[in-house]
């Protein structure tokens, strides 16, 4: 139960994120870790190289940009679940988040990894597929790589 060998990359910014994604095509983020580090940990991956988003903060959001809710991919299920902009004007997107794991897994695991592991038997898949929600680089998936090029989630998933 211990993961192979890796080195651990740790980007202050999206920039920096980028560029080691440039240079490590090979390497897998780590948001939560939630399900990263049990899949590591049974050896299903053994990346060589791991980037933590975790201290990328412009990346930990939740606000309203006029009709549109906008969700940075380090939200954490529990933001997802407290947000006052989410419960007020999509209340099926908090209902969702509060009926993941147990608040461990809410405290540490996010909307963007849950939606990059895209396990069809997750929560938010339906939700989001159900509200036909668009990600983008910061919203959802860094490796869309293009700043604001917002892609329907519907069409990633078949
Ligand atoms: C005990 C337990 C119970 C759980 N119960 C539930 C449940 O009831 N319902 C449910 O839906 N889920 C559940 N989960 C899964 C949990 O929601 C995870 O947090 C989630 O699936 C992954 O999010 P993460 O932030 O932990 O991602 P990580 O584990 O860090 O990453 C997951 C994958 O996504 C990739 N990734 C992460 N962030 C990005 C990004 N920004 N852009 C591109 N790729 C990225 C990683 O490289 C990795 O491949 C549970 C997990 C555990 C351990």
């Amino acid at each position: 139960m211990i993961p192979a060998p890796f080195e651990y990359h740790q980007p202050s910014s999206v920039a920096e994120a980028l560029q080691m994604l440039t240079r490590l095509p090979e390497a897998k983020l780590l948001a939560g870790g939630h399900s990263l580090l049990p899949m590591m940990k049974l050896r299903l991956v053994s990346p060589t190289h791991v980037v933590d988003l975790g201290r990328i903060e412009a990346l930990r959001f939740i606000r309203q940009e006029g009709q549109t809710v906008v969700v940075g991919a380090l939200a954490t299920h529990w933001m997802v679940e407290s947000s006052d902009v989410v419960r007020r004007t999509v209340p099926m997107l908090a209902e969702t988040a509060a009926r993941i794991g147990d608040v461990q897994v809410r405290n540490a695991g996010t909307i963007g990894g849950s939606l990059a592991h895209a396990d069809p038997a997750a929560d938010y898949p339906a939700a989001i597929l159900a509200l036909d929600a668009q990600r983008s680089p910061l919203g959802g998936s860094l490796r869309d790589c293009s700043p604001r090029r917002w892609l329907p989630t519907r069409s990633s998933w078949r």
